[in-house]
């Protein structure tokens, strides 16, 4: 079939056959039989989704007309079916040997060997699908899928305009049934509210031009103002040292400036489509196409892709940034993004905001801490979600699980809104327990301490209770910002942090970045293993400009009082003596300049690399304190990536190995009278708490969330009756389930776990 001619003639139809008198229904059985004859194919048949879901045969080319109207499909049956469930075109050279086919008799669909279906979708919304068959066995090509796609457009136009007797009336849609859709759980809470997006996706109005001259005019320049935009992204001072971050915006800026993108958006204008449908209309063809790719070079590109069009869209609607700022958010907004930048979190009103979800942020991505830090449930690693949901779509977001359920039933909802019942009266008796000491049953007192690293932190200290911060990173506002902070910037923000906790102590940990975590703004090297890299203090000892400015800022915040330092990411006594050096040689010479400087500086070291357990009776003569990075320590103790799910819960942090790792740091720093905390994420469970305990642990920092449960833990546990339980553990072979023993243990006891 010639290809671009079907194009053209297609619309030209299309045009002809809207702008006829006659109802809804007329042009749909006009539609199917322009389409069929254009495409020279035995079938055309448009299924539309019924209120309750299922899928109804309403007009038809070729298969029995006896069958509109009764014939009636599950979403997810046979390939039209699946077509609806993918919301992606499905493109079978013979359908008998796929495995969804399901053949409805009375249609009288046995003669046909191929099929090609594409979904009907208005801003993300199914209202239907389009299909064409043939009796020989053929390969439909993508300009079919093209032909197929323009149509699918016009028919959703179509049905917007209301006219099609029980259809989904309003165009807008009955919104697809229930989604459950699995993501990675990246910040703890259950939500429910309404989809935003974090930047709005343009929905198409208008498909056929009035004036294809004008439209051509219009693509061009709005393509002209992205290419504008993303230069002067890249070309700005801070984008030019980013380093690998750069690469990945070089390869956005080829894509902005492909000239087979734009070719093909210049066509679909030729044809007679607006430019805001050519960009649809390009987008679609081409993620369909790259999603047949198994390669996943190809779905990462995709996401480059997919940014550039809805970028454009917004140039050519007008709709930029500075108008969604404006936008009124619902009270129960539940933010929705492809990807998220650092900080953009914060720029929305906290009060409205219920969670986020984001396509493709990780456990470790800036939206996650940041989420974190707010309290707000989110989920990550979602792909597909920006197709699937529609501005005001009713969301539950899972924070615990990674489950995000659009448009659920009332069933579910009455689900969730009764575990958030529960979770909000948990959180009302930890709130009373904010005032009670963190003192055992037998009288021992656990310094319970906050995990922070933002200025929004820091209420959590006087909402939880804590007894102060045991781990500051530093690290997170170097990431959310755009540019390097300089030394007056960090010493304010310092000092903010310092005012915010009261007189409670702070330790701060001094730069962690590296490795994974990049800066945008620093340029590094790519490693093969960044965590295994140029991180940390080694980056610190290596160029040690940054880490001496970052200890003048902190020294400067602390005029007066007592700094509490940290150092991460130690492997040998020589890196913490040489980073000590570094930081008395800052403190000389604030006193040589004549500056004043705090009452006294303690320096302490983070316990995360194996190496060091060996040399530990070495390093507590030298450190002031010591705090075990159990994140790290047992990723690396295990060698199992900590942000990689296929290996990350291979291992259990209660088993023997990882105890006896971490009775061998408390025994060594009690030998030493050393001050001793754990700040990695086991301290926030409360079995592993009590374990710790166990060990002889009386410091622990955590998430704000994670001080409630442990403290309603610790106020029931004897500490010599868990001591004893440990000691009993640890000298048995490593078969011993140390977990389901500490369970054991806590329902004797009628311990609160
Ligand atoms: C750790 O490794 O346990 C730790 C607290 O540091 P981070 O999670 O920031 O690496
Ligand atoms: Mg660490």
């Amino acid at each position: 079939m010639p290809g671009e001619p079907a194009l053209r003639a297609i619309m030209r139809r299309l045009r002809v056959i809207m702008a006829e008198p006659g109802d809804g229904q007329e042009r749909l059985n006009k539609i199917v039989r322009q389409v069929a004859g254009l495409m020279v194919a035995e079938v055309c048949s448009i299924y539309l989704k019924r209120q309750d879901s299922m899928l109804e045969l309403f007009a038809t080319e070729g298969l029995n007309i006896e069958a509109v109207h009764q014939t009636r499909l599950n979403r997810g049956e046979g390939l039209v079916g699946r077509c609806a469930e993918l919301a992606a075109p499905v493109n079978v050279p013979e359908v008998r040997d796929h495995p969804a086919f399901s053949y409805r008799p009375e249609t009288g669909e046995e003669a046909y060997h191929s099929l090609l279906a594409v979904p009907i979708l208005r801003a993300g919304a199914l209202l239907g699908v389009i299909v064409v068959q043939n009796q020989t066995r053929r390969e439909y090509t993508d300009e079919d899928v093209e032909v197929l796609q323009t149509t699918a457009m016009v028919v959703a136009e179509h049905l917007v305009s209301g006219d099609v007797a029980g259809a989904i009336g309003d165009g807008t849609g009955e919104r697809a049934s229930t989604t459950l859709m699995q993501g990675e759980a990246i910040s703890d809470g259950i939500a429910l509210g309404h989809a935003v997006f974090h930047q709005p996706r343009v929905v198409v109005s208008e498909l056929l031009a009035v004036d294809p001259v004008a439209e051509a005019a219009r693509l061009e320049r709005a393509v002209s103002a992205l290419r504008n935009a993303i230069d002067t992204m890249l070309e700005s001072d801070t984008m030019s040292r980013a380093g690998a971050h750069r690469d990945v915006l070089e390869a956005y800026r080829m894509f902005a400036y492909d000239r087979g993108w734009l070719r093909r958006m210049q066509e679909a204008v030729e044809e007679g489509l607006t430019a805001e449908a050519a960009v649809e209309r390009v987008q679609n063809t081409t993620r369909a196409r790259m999603l047949r790719q198994s390669d996943r070079f190809w779905h990462h590109r995709l996401r480059d892709l997919d940014d550039l069009a809805d970028r454009l869209m917004r140039i050519l609607s007008g709709k930029t940034q500075a108008a969604f700022e404006d936008m009124e958010l619902p009270s129960d907004t539940i933010l929705v993004a492809r990807n998220m930048g650092p900080a953009e979190l914060l720029d929305y009103d906290r009060s409205k905001l219920r969670a986020v979800v984001v396509e493709d942020a990780g456990a470790q991505s800036h939206v996650a801490i940041v989420a974190k830090a707010l309290g707000l449930a989110a989920v990550g690693q979602i792909p597909g979600l920006i197709e699937r949901v529609a501005a005001g779509d009713a969301v539950i977001v899972d924070g615990e699980t990674g489950e995000v359920h659009l448009r659920p039933s009332p069933d579910i909802v009455a689900a969730y809104s009764d575990k958030v019942r529960l979770r909000a009266r948990r959180q009302e008796k930890y709130r009373e327990l904010r005032t009670e000491p963190a003192r055992t049953k037998d009288g021992e007192t656990i310094t319970l301490l906050l995990n922070a690293g933002l200025i929004v932190d820091m209420p959590n200290l006087s909402e939880t209770g804590a007894d102060g911060i045991g781990l500051f990173r530093t690290e997170l506002h170097f990431m959310i910002a755009s540019t390097f902070p300089r030394v007056n910037q960090q010493t304010d923000f310092y000092r903010q942090v310092i005012e915010q906790a009261d007189d409670k102590p702070v330790v701060f940990r001094v730069l962690d970045i590296g490795g994974d975590k990049a800066l945008p703004y620093m340029r590094q090297p790519v490693e093969d293993n960044p965590a295994l890299g140029w991180r940390a203090v080694r980056l610190a000892l290596d160029r040690p400009g940054l880490f001496r400015l970052q200890v003048r800022a902190l020294l400067r915040a602390s005029v007066g009082r007592e700094l509490r330092l940290m150092i991460p990411m130690i492997t040998s006594v020589e890196e913490f003596r040489s980073a000590k050096t570094l930081i008395e040689r800052e403190q000389a010479l604030a006193v040589a300049r004549g500056e004043s400087i705090p009452d006294r500086v303690l320096v302490g070291a983070m316990i995360e690399v194996p190496s060091i357990l060996f040399v530990l009776d070495e390093l507590l003569l030298e450190t002031d304190f010591i705090s075990v990075g159990s994140n790290d320590l047992l990723q690396y103790f295990f060698a199992a990536d900590r942000a990689n799910p296929l290996v990350s819960g291979r291992y259990d942090p209660l088993s023997v190995p990882a105890l006896r790792a971490l009775r061998m740091i408390s025994e060594a720093a009690a030998r030493h009278a050393v001050p001793l905390t754990l700040c990695g994420e086991i301290g926030g469970g409360p079995i592993a708490a009590m374990a710790l305990i166990g060990l002889g642990y009386r410091a622990i920092s955590m998430a704000p969330a994670a001080i409630g449960p442990v403290k309603a833990m610790l106020l029931g546990l004897d500490t010599a009756a868990v001591s004893a339980l440990m000691t009993d553990c640890l000298s048995q072979n490593s078969a011993v389930d140390v977990r389901a023993e500490l369970r054991k243990f806590s329902a004797e006891h009628d311990i609160e776990i």
